[in-house]
């Protein structure tokens, strides 16, 4: 097969192989990374594991993003690793831009102050990604037929054979986020989110459900407990984030400057918005799927679950995470205490 049959100047490119014809109980799924051509050794990493722990058996696509177009490298290195469809997409140039609504002196000046402060503090791209990540990427063209989104990175580890279908698996059971790893954030990149969070929900107490696990990020004195599910792999039913309640609580977050002058991360805003507006049995924790990202690692313990893994759980971040412990915990409040609680 030419080279050039595998390399295009389209925004969509097709792998060398033909794609797989979908099996009709597949969903309408897809795996999805934002990431940039000089991470192409750490995808080809996570997709090779990607493919042998699951894909291999199911031929979901994979959908690139970036904000810069992919080389012609990239594509060809990650031909080799995957026999599914590949999907290549380039951001609007406004998807990674400083919004109208914000003072780029400002915004030199919170990268300048916060440098030191906490990691990528000084970085402008970073924040890029985080916004792009938080409100956008499901409006991305190459998603819009998607219900359901994996997220994966360069550089992770997948440790354990899934031999089903978590995109059906999560559809059957109703369940709307799916998540490996709850740590807790650096209290200094969010230091205003949470207020702003309140001011949105007086402002819009319509948008919040019946009843919702809002708790899970609430301590006893009203705050957020800094709790979130690790956005670097999630598994979502794109509806929350497409749903009127979201976009009006993201419009919100990002007309605050927060992104910027601060440097609010997607995983606790993802967070807060699924504890906000879903229920606790609309919640899944994958502890089947063994999971390392820089930084802190899964390892399922139960000994049928280790069984298919390659991973020593008793390394495992999770067995000992405080917000782990607290989501096993965690019940739903009506949304009369949810808004006494929150004071507002
Ligand atoms: P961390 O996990 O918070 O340390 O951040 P990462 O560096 O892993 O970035 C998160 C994701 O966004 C990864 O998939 C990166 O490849 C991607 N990413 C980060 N910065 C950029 C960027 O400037 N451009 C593009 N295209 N992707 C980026
Ligand atoms: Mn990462």
């Amino acid at each position: 097969i030419p080279l050039t049959s595998y390399l295009s100047d389209t925004d969509t490119n097709f792998n060398s192989m033909p794609p797989a014809s979908p099996a009709p109980t597949r969903a309408k799924a897809a795996i999805v990374a934002l990431v940039r051509n000089s991470d192409l050794k750490g995808m080809r990493s996570t997709v090779r594991q990607i493919e042998d722990r699951f894909n291999h058996k199911f031929n979901y696509p994979y959908i690139f993003l970036n904000d810069q177009p992919f080389t012609d490298e990239f594509k060809h290195g990650i031909s080799f690793v995957t026999n599914s469809e590949v999907r290549y997409g380039t951001l609007n140039a406004s998807d990674w831009n400083l919004p109208d609504h914000m003072d780029p002196a400002k915004v030199e000046l919170a990268l300048e102050k916060n440098k030191h402060r906490y990691i990528y503090g000084g970085s402008l791209s970073y924040r890029f990604m985080c916004r792009f990540q938080s409100g956008l990427f499901f409006d991305h063209p190459l998603l819009q037929d998607l219900e359901y989104y994996w997220r994966i990175e360069p550089d992770v580890d997948y440790y354990c054979d899934i031999d089903y279908d978590p995109f059906l698996f999560m559809k059957e059971n109703g369940y709307r986020y799916g998540f490996t790893i709850a740590p807790l954030e650096w209290k200094k990149t969010v230091e205003t989110l949470w207020p702003t969070t309140l001011r949105w929900i007086q402002q819009n107490p319509h948008h919040l459900p019946d009843k919702s696990m809002i708790d899970w990020v609430v301590d006893n004195n009203g705050d957020y407990n800094m709790c979130h599910f690790w956005s670097n792999f999630e598994i979502v039913d794109l509806s929350l984030y497409r749903s009127e309640a979201y976009r009006s609580y993201f419009d919100y977050l990002d007309k605050s400057g927060g992104f910027f002058y601060e440097r609010w991360g997607d995983a606790p805003v993802h967070s807060i918005a699924a504890s906000m507006f879903l229920s606790r049995d609309e919640i899944h924790w994958f502890e089947d799927i063994g999971y390392n990202h820089p930084g802190n690692m899964h390892c399922p313990r139960p000994q049928e679950l280790n069984l298919r893994c390659i991973c020593d759980s008793t390394k495992s971040y999770t067995y000992r995470s405080h917000c782990q412990r607290r989501f096993a915990e965690v019940k739903d409040i009506s949304k009369f205490d949810a808004l006494q609680k929150v004071h507002a």
